[in-house]
């Protein structure tokens, strides 16, 4: 995914450059593969059947980031791919640029590292008025939109009254509750399936659950074994994160195996949903570069206090 971010940021600063090298088809698909896995079929197949008509604004949610921004280049390259078929050829020009974030009509403003400011949004809307310059439309991506100050946020609402035809805009966010209503219900919304359900633990995540399972459960055992792990690198606690939220879709999904997934079960639902959050926040304060245990850590504390206020039979939030 690092190609599509590593140019991430103001649309002022997105005009490519005729001496960009343009990436290998290898190089391209890494961008895309996280949008290409199995499971995410159905909703590859929504955008399809939006192609021909795409709306102003479609919402990406669920899954995981990495998915999510995945897909959006997806769509992108769907939409602009030069090929016939009804799938982006992922070798063609368009999708190679598309890719690489090298695409003239391609404005990716990343939210994943940092919030979107203002003056990202500002800089978008002298280009609407314009004609795509290469492709069929304009693509304009907020990745991890709810990073959207309030600000930005009521200045895209303008931008999103103008008529533009040949633009489409994409957020990505991890829940649709995340952004603002009166955003939320100018688009489509498309919900990716959760990552990573149904599968076995590998073994050396065990002793992580067993932590978690006490830890929200009792409110002990937790920083004996983080403090154990200091120096825990961020793909390995992006993994730790994983753990909880395999442990959540086993018990949505009625499978109450995992020692986790049982602590979670008698729980409301709006307390799930705030769980499914606090994991969420962890992945992108991993993706943020926090210290990867104190994001863990922080984690585990509001779990503990979720689950507590759970079995009070309170929803978070009230007072
Ligand atoms: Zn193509």
């Amino acid at each position: 995914m690092a190609a599509a971010g590593k140019k991430g940021g103001s649309a002022a600063a997105r005009a490519s450059s005729p001496g960009d090298r343009l990436p290998g088809v290898d190089e391209a698909r890494a961008a895309f593969s996280c949008a290409l896995a199995p499971d995410l079929e159905r909703p590859r197949a929504f955008l399809r059947a939006m192609r021909a008509e795409p709306p102003q604004l479609l919402h990406l949610e669920g899954g995981d980031v990495s998915s999510r921004v995945a897909m959006a280049l997806w769509w992108a390259a769907l939409l602009n791919c030069e090929g016939e078929g009804d799938q982006p050829c992922l070798a063609c020009h368009s999708c190679l640029r598309i890719g690489a974030n090298m695409h003239p009509d391609l404005f990716l403003l990343d939210g994943r590292a940092s919030s979107i400011k203002i003056d990202d949004v500002r800089a978008l809307r002298p280009l609407l008025g314009e004609k795509p310059h290469f492709g069929r439309r304009r693509v304009i991506v907020l990745a991890e939109a709810q990073s959207l100050g309030i600000e930005a946020a009521n200045s895209l609402l303008k931008v999103l009254e103008d008529p533009s035809p040949d633009t489409c805009f994409v957020f990505t966010a991890p829940q649709r509750e995340r952004l603002l209503p009166t955003l939320v219900s100018r688009g489509w919304v498309i919900t990716l399936p959760w990552p990573e359900t149904g599968r076995a633990l590998p073994a050396e995540l065990a002793p992580w659950e067993t932590a978690l399972a006490r830890f929200a459960s009792e409110g002990r055992g937790w920083f004996d074994l983080s403090q154990a792990r200091n120096g825990l690198d961020a793909a390995s606690a992006q993994n730790v994160v994983l753990v909880g939220q395999k442990a959540l879709a086993d018990c949505l999904a009625g499978r109450t195996s995992g020692e986790l997934a049982a602590v979670f079960r008698p729980l409301p639902e709006a307390v799930l949903l705030e769980i499914a959050d606090l994991f969420v926040e962890c992945q992108d304060a991993l993706m943020a570069q926090v210290n990867p245990l104190l994001a863990l850590d922080a984690m585990a504390t509001g779990l503990y206090r979720a689950v507590r206020e759970g079995r009070r039979g309170k929803t978070l939030g009230t007072p």
